[in-house]
């Protein structure tokens, strides 16, 4: 990972105008636009606040939802300005366009120590294409850039990996991003053993190559949730009903496992029994079974006691712990047991000094349902960007700043 990568505290904005890139892609009420979750937003305020000191100008540009290319009211990101001058104390300015000569002008208006919020960038196809010339038109609003948008920086949209190309020297990450980094940085490279790294979740596809990124990096791989079944399918086991992802390429996953066995270094472990149930339902019947041997018409919905105890005793004893998916359909409150007894020794181990890093929508959501949050050592703002950064590959948006 990156040693000496520039940051907001590196540069002086005073009289310049900022081009900060941030990631204002907050869960709201679809009705009021309450913000359920304002993480993301108060975690990039001290880079706006160390550039607003400098006396700089600011200029916001942000996505929310998904508008496929097109101006849609309801993916307006004017809902933000009010939340934002009440916690910067400061009156935020709007601009429903983010290239041509009326947002231009606006710029030219603003005074240092002021505030300009771009209207949502995905509103232009060009973004998420990656367009050059929508990049460089962009890249004309600032004379600085900055990238804060870690939910979003595994991304090669225009505003991530094209306009930082157009700054020359003149680009920077900003306070988020850099805690992000450090946080990665302190799990995979600086982590203290037993460094243990537990994933679920229901999609595998998107994590088959973190786990064979894993080998002989960390010492425990704890496989829970939807995710277990194509691995247990692959040892021969019958998972009856059970979520399969649609990869399922058998193969590569015995191989996988093979690979794990001819290694001492990390031990990849799943759970032993389950709790199955004979519909998706939170008032299914419900069995407890070995994973291995789910019967037909019946399905997996939460790991069982023995895999908990396994589980929670190796996080007990983890020093680094990184967690992401949760270990069965959470959702559900008959099935929330084993996420929510992961969580609790999550805590438990962070209290005792552990350090760890929850990452992943539906996994910090299910933190809060305990009022877990406040006591995990960091929680990323981006949890597609986290799973990417542990395939060891340098992120678009990261890459486009050291370039
Ligand atoms: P992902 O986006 O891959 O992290 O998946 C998150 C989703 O996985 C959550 O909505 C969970 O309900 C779901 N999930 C976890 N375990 C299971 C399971 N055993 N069966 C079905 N869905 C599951």
């Amino acid at each position: 990972m990156i040693e000496n990568i520039k940051t907001v505290s590196d540069l002086n904005f005073k009289n310049k105008i900022a081009l900060v890139r941030v990631d204002f892609n907050v869960p709201v009420n679809n009705q009021s636009y309450k913000i359920i979750d304002d993480t993301r937003i108060l975690y990039s305020i001290p880079t706006i606040q160390k550039i607003i000191s400098d006396s700089g100008k600011v200029v916001l540009m942000s996505h929310f939802g998904r508008p496929k290319g097109k101006y849609s009211k309801i993916y307006s990101l004017r809902f933000i300005i009010s939340y934002l001058s009440k916690k910067l104390k400061i009156p935020i300015k709007f601009s429903e366009t983010c290239i041509g000569k009326a947002v231009e002008k606006k710029i030219s208006e603003l005074k240092n120590g002021e505030i300009l919020l771009l209207e949502n960038i995905r509103f232009y196809k060009e973004e998420e294409e990656g367009n050059e010339n929508f990049a460089f038109k962009l890249s004309k609003l600032g004379d600085i850039y900055v990238n804060d948008a870690f939910g979003v920086s595994h991304r090669s949209h225009a505003s991530i990996s094209i306009v930082p190309k157009f700054f020359g020297e003149k680009k920077c990450i900003g306070f988020l991003m850099k805690k992000e980094i450090q946080s990665l940085k302190k799990v995979l490279e600086k982590g203290r053993a037993p460094i243990t790294i537990l994933l679920g979740g229901a999609k595998i596809s998107s994590k088959i190559a973190i786990i064979e990124n894993m080998i002989n990096l960390v010492d425990y791989l704890l496989i829970g949730g939807a995710m277990s079944y194509p691995f247990i399918k692959a040892q021969g086991g019958k998972v009856g009903n059970s979520l399969v992802d649609e990869y399922n390429d058998l193969k590569v996953l015995k191989k996988i496992i093979e690979q794990y066995k001819k290694q001492k270094k990390t031990k990849i472990l799943f759970p032993k029994d389950v709790i199955i149930a004979d519909s998706f339902k939170n008032y299914a019947q419900t069995k407890i079974v070995s994973i291995h041997s789910i019967p037909d018409g019946w399905m997996g919905l939460d790991i069982g006691p023995t895999s908990i105890k396994n589980f929670c005793e190796i996080i007990n004893y983890s020093r680094t712990i990184l967690w992401n998916g949760p270990l069965g359909v959470f959702e559900f409150q008959n099935f929330s047991s084993g996420t929510t007894s992961i969580a609790k020794s999550i805590v438990k181990s962070t209290e005792h000094g552990a350090f760890s890093l929850v990452g992943g929508g539906d996994t910090i959501a299910a933190l809060k349902i305990k009022k877990y949050e406040n006591k995990i050592s960091y929680l990323s703002t981006g949890g597609g960007a986290m799973l990417e950064s542990l395939k060891n590959k340098m992120l678009p948006g990261i890459k486009a700043i050291i370039s």
